[in-house]
């Protein structure tokens, strides 16, 4: 609810507008609410998603012609011509969208453009129904929409439908994992989140709001040409949400509402406008990277603690996965190039029990904990659950196998809260479906409590839970480490993989973090344990295996690595 209060604000500023302004404003006003139809919609998938989707004018064109010529030669509803444009833009934005699943960023960016050209030399060419250069009439509303201001609260009460339909979205574990994906594609995988299915899903989401947009463009304009549909157009719908700031609705928000007005205020200027945008641009990205949303980030500009100190509580940890069996390494052999990173290892991981993996730089403890966890198909041998093969090099199959993981360097969503960097661990337990997240349905508001809950009380193991507010790219190195630590419990694993959590730790939370680890595994969870530290290792560890260029060089208990000669002459030094 209070997150609602600032859109609230806004839009209720907005209900007033013809109380203290002329006819001239009402159209301005419209023309913002219409843009943001689009915009919102395109902010999940260039600010959320992080694609660079800049020719989304191709789908208001869509839009605008679909409702137009539906209304002006088949006599459609106009009502009912708006929705038609909807499902077009919804189909062409999946089509638009499919390539980010294969192309790199730029190349993404550069389909997008060609598809913004084709749509409008169709427009141009195919005179019979669209009236090429010449063009048509836009659809026209019945009363009470068809003044000036009747045809604005229209059009703002549908760009208020797609801030709450967004934020929705973005306050879904839907919204969470394309940030996600952004920022920390790997970790993504590792937690089970589908990338393709999650794209194509928003792809279709922010498609049907730009075809909506563009049939309401149309009775904006109330005539069409494809001229109407500049790559200039484009461009302000992509420059909103990156001065508005990533991963916010309200920033795009204000900016889309700037970026309307700007061209009014600086109309004496316009033959510089193009050098505006340019200015404004390069202001934002180097004078406030995070935009507008940065701006009004209040919450994050209050001083952390200087002092504050990791205190896990693992007593807190709520039980484990069910077991499917151990994992087993049998004869793995995984070479890079010329390199044989692992050169036939066997090797069983068990429940309840710490596997501690050692061995010098480069020796393949980080290539093994990449095999289990499906990053890497080895060329001979099996990783195996139990006595199910682990599918290879499908890591997003890990999640729903119970085996969880954290990375040597730690991968996070910086500009998200800890919260939810923990929240997506378990983003494979949400039941409700993307339409239920979109209306806020009572099973996606049954996820969230249930997601929330486990997360706080993953955090809290670790003994983070005071920072759960705050934003991630704030916290230290070694807070880091037991975020993702949290990340990898919440999904209350059957087996979770560590790759060197006590790197850059402090003696003492070294210690706490041994605690933490014992505590894992009383509960019932395997951990797999790569380390440097060879006091945590024999403190804490059921079983070690020492590698050496890739193959077993020591296997057995503590003890028993403490007194073979070849680790001891050659590792442990002593
Ligand atoms: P450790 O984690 O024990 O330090 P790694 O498992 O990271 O070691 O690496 C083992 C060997 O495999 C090293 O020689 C490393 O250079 C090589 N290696 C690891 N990953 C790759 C990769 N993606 N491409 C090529 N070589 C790699
Ligand atoms: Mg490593």
């Amino acid at each position: 609810m209070q997150r609602a209060l600032p859109y609230l604000a806004l839009f209720g500023a907005a209900l007033l507008l013809p109380l203290f302004s002329n006819d001239y404003w009402a159209v301005i006003g419209a023309r913002a609410a219409v843009y943001w139809v689009l915009v919102g919609g395109l902010n999940l998938v260039v600010g959320y998603g992080g694609q660079l989707a800049i020719g989304y004018v191709a789908l208001l064109t869509l839009g605008a012609y679909t409702s137009s010529v539906l209304v002006a030669r088949f006599g459609l509803d106009p009502f009912l011509s708006y929705a038609a444009g909807g499902v077009v833009g919804a189909v062409a934005g999946v089509i638009v969208g499919l390539p980010a699943l294969r192309l790199r960023t730029f190349y993404f960016a550069m389909t997008t453009l060609g598809f913004a050209t084709i749509v409008t030399q169709v427009a141009l060419a195919w005179q019979s129904v669209t009236g090429g250069g010449i063009g048509l009439a836009g659809p026209e509303l019945p009363k009470p929409f068809d003044s000036q201001w009747g045809f604005y609260m229209f059009a703002l009460a549908l760009a208020a439908l797609v801030t709450w339909l967004s934020s929705n979205i973005a306050h879904s574990r839907f919204g969470r994992s394309l940030v996600t994906i952004r920022d920390a594609e790997v970790a993504a995988e590792a937690v089970g989140i589908s990338k393709p299915k999650l794209l194509a899903t928003v792809f279709l989401f922010s498609g049907a709001c730009a075809g909506v947009a563009g049939g309401l463009f149309a009775t904006l304009q109330s005539y069409i040409t494809p001229e109407a549909f500049s790559f200039d157009l484009s461009v302000t719908f992509f420059i909103a949400i990156l001065v508005g700031g990533r991963g916010s609705i309200m920033g795009p928000l204000i900016g889309n509402i700037i970026l309307t007005l700007l061209p009014e205020f600086a109309a004496p200027l316009v033959a510089w406008s193009t050098f505006l945008y340019a200015a404004l641009l390069l202001t934002i990205v180097l004078a406030m990277p995070g935009g507008i949303a940065a701006l009004l980030d209040f919450r994050n500009r209050r001083p952390l603690a200087a002092n504050r100190s990791i205190v896990p509580q693992p007593g807190r940890i709520s039980g484990h996965g069910t077991a499917r069996g151990d994992i087993v390494l049998k004869n793995v052999v995984l070479a890079f190039g010329g390199v044989r990173a692992i050169d036939g290892l066997d090797m069983t991981i068990r429940q309840g029990e710490v596997h501690g993996l050692i061995g010098p730089n480069g020796s393949g403890k980080t290539t093994t904990l990449n095999v289990i966890s499906g990053y890497y198909a080895p060329q001979e041998g099996e990783a195996f659950l139990g006595s199910a093969p682990l599918p290879h090099g499908a890591p997003q199959t890990r999640a729903a196998l119970g085996i969880a993981r954290t990375f040597q360097t730690p991968r996070l969503i910086g500009e998200a809260s800890v919260l939810d960097n923990v929240m997506i661990g378990a983003t494979i337990e949400g039941t409700a479906s993307f339409l239920e997240s979109v209306f806020c349905l009572p099973r996606h508001r049954a996820d969230e409590k249930h997601l929330i809950a486990r997360a706080m009380n993953a955090l809290a193991t670790v003994g983070l839970d005071a920072l759960a507010d705050v934003r991630a790219d704030r916290l230290q190195h070694s807070e880091l480490r037991f975020m993702e630590i949290a990340r990898g419990l919440t999904l209350n694993p059957a087996f979770i993989l560590l790759d060197e959590p006590a790197a850059g730790l402090s003696g003492e939370e070294i210690k706490r973090l041994g605690e933490l680890i014992k505590a894992m595994a009383r509960q019932g969870i395997g951990v797999l344990l790569v380390e440097h530290h060879a006091d945590l290792i024999f403190d804490i560890c059921d079983h070690v295996t020492v590698l050496n260029l890739g193959r077993e060089l020591a296997s057995g208990t503590p003890a028993d690595i403490r007194a073979h000669k070849e680790v001891v002459s050659a590792y442990l030094g002593a």
